[in-house]
């Protein structure tokens, strides 16, 4: 996709207006999954999702998540509201979702509802509005395999519990035997802020809400993706004591941004006064991306 910054705010206008054009239509359909239907990907027989976690652990070298992270720490993008974010996102399909059929902004609303109605902190309710904002890399012409998708560790040995491992057998650090010890580059129990993840949504929007947010919340938001970690219990020896303490964190989100997929209808006109709210409380009008 080939965007001026001019171009990509006319189109964010359009969205926002199809938006609100159809506020009264998002309310979600309920077709009930079983827990256990969720995340489905041995039985999935979506060429899409197989084809995209080839290209991705391919493509997400080292040295690619190193200049990517070089690439986003300059935060020239785009000056935008979380709104304006929310928004954006509805034009996205994510091609790694098994589960998701439904806009990004009813998911973001959906797993922020959840939280609410559970009676977790606001910070929390917050997380589950804003976690997946980082989608809009593919608005600055990033592949879809850089941006969504499981996370994994790079510059060390590909663990077994990361989904469709044999694809790595393509990715060229596979040949490059220091990147392939269990440690890698890495000291043993070094601690997840240490590591290099493999690039997407979840580092993205981290570097992005730093400032704003409690540590739980950018630790949810940096590695909630990473599946192998909080639901396969892999690559412990590379996290240290706080890791430890916050995997509680990430196994409990997990359980919202999963299972609230095709939850109770929504209707996001009536909820908007209480998110306007939560978002103030924490971001300023404009953030840079
Ligand atoms: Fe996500
Ligand atoms: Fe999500």
């Amino acid at each position: 996709m080939l965007l001026s910054k001019k171009g990509l705010l006319m189109k964010k206008n359009i969205i926002l207006l199809a938006i609100l054009l159809n506020i009264a239509n998002l309310t979600t359909p309920n077709q009930e999954k079983l827990t256990d239907e969720f995340r489905d990907f041995e039985h999935t027989t979506s060429e899409t999702i197989k084809e995209f976690y080839r290209l991705n652990h391919t493509c997400q070298t080292l040295d690619f998540v190193i200049s990517q992270k070089q690439k986003y720490a300059t935060f020239d993008r785009l000056k935008m509201s979380i709104w304006d974010a929310i928004a954006l996102l509805d034009t996205i399909v994510d091609e790694s979702d098994p589960d998701l059929s439904l806009s990004q902004s009813v998911h973001a609303f959906q797993t922020a509802e959840k939280l609410r109605k559970d009676g977790h902190p606001r910070w929390l309710i917050l997380t589950g509005l804003i976690h997946d904002l980082g989608k809009v890399l593919v608005f600055f012409e990033e592949p879809q395999w850089a941006v969504v998708g499981d996370t994994f560790p790079v510059g060390c040995a590909y663990n077994n519990k990361v989904i469709f491992t044999s694809y790595f057998a393509h990715n060229p650090d596979i040949n490059n035997p220091t990147l392939q010890t269990q440690y890698g580059i890495y000291p043993p129990n070094c601690g997840l802020e240490n590591i290099h993840m493999s690039w997407g949504h979840d580092e993205y929007l981290y570097t992005v809400v730093k400032n704003y947010l409690p540590p739980q919340a950018l630790y949810i938001i940096r590695y909630h993706s990473f599946y192998a970690a909080h639901k396969e219990n892999a690559y412990d020896y590379l996290m240290n004591d706080y890791d430890t303490s916050m995997m509680q964190w990430l196994q409990l989100f997990s359980n919202y941004d999963l299972y609230s997929k095709n939850s109770e209808p929504i209707n996001i006109t009536e909820l908007m006064p209480y998110y306007k709210e939560l978002v103030t409380e924490y971001f300023p009008e404009i953030i840079n991306w």
